[in-house]
């Protein structure tokens, strides 16, 4: 393949724990290449190049603070930030008619309201977890929550290291929905999100989340079918952030040629 034919792959938040990853994993596939890298305004690494300012050798590309030439550029962004900064990137997604693999998590019904509207031009993949793994249990939350009844409570459990902002994880909340749709109910009339003080009885039907923060934990979910007399638990182990960075690539390739809409990793791994 010609450097001209590999496609343009765009990382936004590049100095972020998963926009170094998301870097990585384009330098390391041979099917693409990096046009661009963004940071915040204001962030120490705007002007220099990405490998300098990693302290390895010049890859050639500026991190910049401006978004709107990378967007011209590229077929495909990666966006792992945050709520604010991914509406705006989907404005110029929808503009440039690109692909916008959006992982970024903590998203209000505006800002996905927003991405929706981007949706319509753009081919927009967005899951609060790219990798296989929990994919996979997602489909198994949502049919074993379709198998058992009520007499089953379901808890959900995360834990993730001490620099995560939102909870429950995006993740939690994908196996929440999993859950929710595997019963024929909707997760916002069922969400039990953190109990404190003196609370009654758990109700029935309803679906708990228990947040849990600390060290380097890169992310563990835990779905609880608790029964009279037995549990059944369904669990996921990520040991690597690689993991959803590749998972991000493989969305963003997937995508390309693929009609505007708005797309999730159970499309992209044919799993839906
Ligand atoms: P982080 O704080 O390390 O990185 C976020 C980066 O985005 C920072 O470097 C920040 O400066 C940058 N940023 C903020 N505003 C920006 C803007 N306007 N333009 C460009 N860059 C901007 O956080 P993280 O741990 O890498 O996580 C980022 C997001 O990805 C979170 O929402 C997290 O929950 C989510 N996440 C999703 C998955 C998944 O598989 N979907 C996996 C891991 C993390």
């Amino acid at each position: 393949m010609t450097v001209e034919t590999l496609l343009p792959v765009a990382v936004m938040g590049c100095s972020g724990r998963m926009g170094q990853m998301l870097v990585r994993a384009v330098q390391e596939n041979e099917g693409v290449k990096l046009c661009g890298v963004t940071e915040r305004p204001g962030h120490p690494w705007i002007g220099q190049d990405y490998g300098t300012a990693t302290g390895g050798a010049p890859v050639g590309v500026t991190v910049t603070d401006d978004p709107l030439p990378v967007f011209a550029e590229a077929r495909a962004v990666l966006d792992f930030t945050s709520p604010e900064a991914t509406v705006a990137h989907s404005v110029l997604a929808a503009q440039a008619r690109l692909v916008h693999v959006i992982g970024t998590t903590g998203l209000a019904a505006e800002h996905l309201e927003k991405i929706a509207a981007a949706a319509r031009h753009a081919t927009v993949v967005r899951a609060g977890n790219m990798s296989l793994g929990v994919n996979l249990l997602t489909v198994l939350t949502r049919k074993v929550a379709a198998a058992l009844d009520t007499d089953f409570d379901i808890e959900i459990v995360e834990m993730h290291h001490h620099h995560k902002v939102d909870a429950p994880s995006g993740t939690a909340l994908m196996l929440g929905e999993a859950a929710a749709a595997g019963r024929g109910v909707h997760l916002d009339e069922v969400a039990d999100r953190g109990r404190d003080g003196i609370t009654g009885a758990r109700e029935t039907g309803h679906i708990g989340f228990a947040a849990l923060r600390g060290g380097d934990v890169v992310g563990e979910h835990e779905v609880i079918f608790a029964g009279a007399g037995e549990r059944l638990v369904l669990k996921h182990i990520a040991s690597d952030r690689m993991l959803f960075a590749r998972g991000a690539l493989k969305a963003a390739i997937w995508g390309q040629g693929k009609k505007p809409g708005e797309y999730t990793m159970l499309d992209v791994l044919g799993l839906e």
